[in-house]
């Protein structure tokens, strides 16, 4: 036993999990650690046109990596928000947007926008962002500059793991996962990771049953102190080698299969707005990512209540001739998380860690925030079991957070118009969100969030899921009647003025990407 840090890391897989975790150890520990990830040149890795969560930012912070750097290569573009259409009835739409929510008098504005309603689209009069969508803009002019609103930026960029807490950016990514995997490939190889294509055939257990070493078909065995795995769906090391039971959310979240398309499309002509849109289906929800060169779309849906041919057939209707030649690709999802992600000295990141449905894209936010914890609670020699309860509790509160998060949207969606949303009002949901409904009920005010780092309080996606979606009743604060109510519609009007002045002064997406292009 010793206290000199774990140096030896060995990452299986080569997809977004695997290289973002090479890239982010090796920029946090440099040379200190030695790294190599062994990726199977045979088995495919899953990557469909990735929307992110604005918590992304850090990590290309984080990376000494600058937007001009990374994007074109990875045919990114930004996103703002997630869009919701046909949740509530046909024809309807909302914004869930990446932009605090304002507090008058100590009530968010989501409240004061109930008592005093100023039209009928509480995203447009709380929040800046849905204007800006709505006229397809960038956040940034095309001097690069950040548009002009109070959100952090431009300060000198954080230099630890606790300077990034509580900084809200207003947007996050949509970008190619494939070619991000690509592109960080070259960022850690060229850092000092050893990078070796071919396939694990088996692992090494020692007498305590811990992970010795990876057997590789051609490379011979590949030893470490710390096994990551990232081998996706399959869990490799955690679930088979180390047998830990996977825990399904299936019981409340029933969809476990996707059919994805890439339609391609043309910048100079298509518009490409800025945000993730989520139209919901008969048996689930189709979600569409403007990229530079394409448009990810696909269709999530549960097999209980349609089968891949009707998701397909369903899905080419929806996009339209744009997709004819265009081959379908089926995936099988696996809902839910390990019960504990980190097992001995083999830690899960990753598909193999854990995945919800991408409703509100948070795939690559639990690789991220793994990643972030993995490096605070990174193991001496000792291998202290504190560091593995406390990471292994972390990765568990996020996971069952965003669980019941997502459970929220298909409960409070008014939609109810065949067995598959009838049965969204009736089937069992996570205590936790039971507890909620019961004192959004009461109205009682709500403090709690799934990520508080990052969403800030009062907790606005919860008010702006169930303000948008429209199937449980909400009230406004009864003390609102007692309160003076100029301040509150001041700040309407701001908001209106603002969004009116940005949309006049920012560029498109598409001009901004083409001067990104062009130089
Ligand atoms: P994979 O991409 O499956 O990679 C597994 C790696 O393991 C591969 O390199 C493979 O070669 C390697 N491997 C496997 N077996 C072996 C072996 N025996 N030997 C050697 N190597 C091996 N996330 C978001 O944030 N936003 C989204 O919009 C989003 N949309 C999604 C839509 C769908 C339908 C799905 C299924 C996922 C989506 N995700 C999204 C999640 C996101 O795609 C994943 O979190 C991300 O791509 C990470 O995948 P991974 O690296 O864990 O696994």
């Amino acid at each position: 036993m010793t206290h000199a840090p774990v140096r030896d890391v060995v990452i299986v897989g080569g997809g977004t999990a695997g290289w973002m975790t090479a890239a982010y150890l090796t920029a946090a520990f440099g040379d200190r650690i030695n790294v190599t990830l062994v990726e199977s040149a045979d088995v495919g890795t899953i990557g469909v046109g990735e929307a992110t969560f604005s918590d992304i930012r850090h990590f290309f912070e984080f990376l000494g990596l600058a937007e001009r750097d990374w994007m074109p290569a990875c045919n990114a573009t930004y996103k703002l928000a997630v869009r919701f259409e046909d949740w509530r009835e046909p024809g309807h739409h909302f914004y869930h947007p990446f932009e605090q929510l304002r507090s008058v008098k100590g009530f968010p504005l989501t409240d004061w926008w109930l008592r005093y309603p100023t039209s009928d689209r509480f995203d447009v009069d709380c929040f800046v962002m849905a204007s800006l969508i709505d006229g397809n803009r960038s956040p940034r002019y095309l001097d690069n500059r950040l548009l002009e609103q109070d959100f952090v930026e431009g300060e000198a960029a954080p230099n630890t793991i606790a300077e990034y807490q509580g900084a809200q950016f207003p947007y996050a990514y949509h970008f190619e996962a494939h070619l991000l995997a690509k592109y960080l490939t070259k960022y850690a190889t060229q850092r000092g990771v050893r990078h070796v294509v071919d396939n694990v055939v088996d692992v090494g257990l020692d007498e305590r049953g811990w992970l010795s070493h990876v057997q590789t078909a051609e490379h011979g065995r590949l030893e470490g102190d710390l096994f990551v795995d990232c081998t996706g769906f399959r869990g490799l090391l955690l679930n088979k080698a180390l047998e830990e039971p996977f825990v399904s959310y299936q019981d409340t979240l029933p969809n476990d299969s996707a059919v994805a398309l890439q339609v391609p499309m043309d910048m100079d002509k298509d518009p490409i707005r800025p945000c993730t849109t989520a139209t919901a289906q008969d048996a689930g929800w189709i979600w569409t990512i403007p990229l530079i060169s394409r448009i990810g779309t696909g269709y999530v849906y549960a097999r209980d209540y349609m089968d891949p041919e009707e998701a397909e057939r369903t899905l080419r209707a929806f996009v339209g001739p744009a997709a004819a030649d265009v081959p379908a690709n089926h995936i099988r999802m696996r809902i839910g998380r390990s019960r504990r992600s980190w097992v001995n000295n083999c830690v899960a990141i990753g598909l193999s860690s854990g995945f919800v449905e991408p409703l509100e894209s948070t795939g690559i936010f639990f690789i991220h925030y793994a990643i972030e914890q993995l490096v605070k609670y990174y193991p001496a020699g000792d291998w202290d079991l504190t560091l593995r309860e406390q990471y292994n509790n972390a990765l568990m509160n996020v996971m069952d957070g965003v669980r019941e998060f997502l459970v929220l949207h298909y409960r409070g969606a008014k939609r109810a118009d065949n067995q598959y949303w009838r049965d969204t009002k009736t089937r069992a949901i996570p205590d936790a969100l039971a507890e909620r409904l019961e004192l959004w009920e009461s109205k009682v005010p709500d403090t709690g969030t799934v990520y508080p780092r990052y969403h800030g309080l009062p907790p606005y996606s919860y008010n702006c899921i169930l303000l948008g979606t429209g199937g449980i009743p909400v009230r406004p604060s009864p003390a609102l009647d007692l309160i003076d109510e100029k301040a509150a519609l001041a700040e309407f009007q701001a908001i209106k003025d603002k969004a009116r002045s940005l949309v006049r002064t920012l560029p498109t997406q598409n001009a901004y990407f083409k001067r990104m292009r062009d130089g």
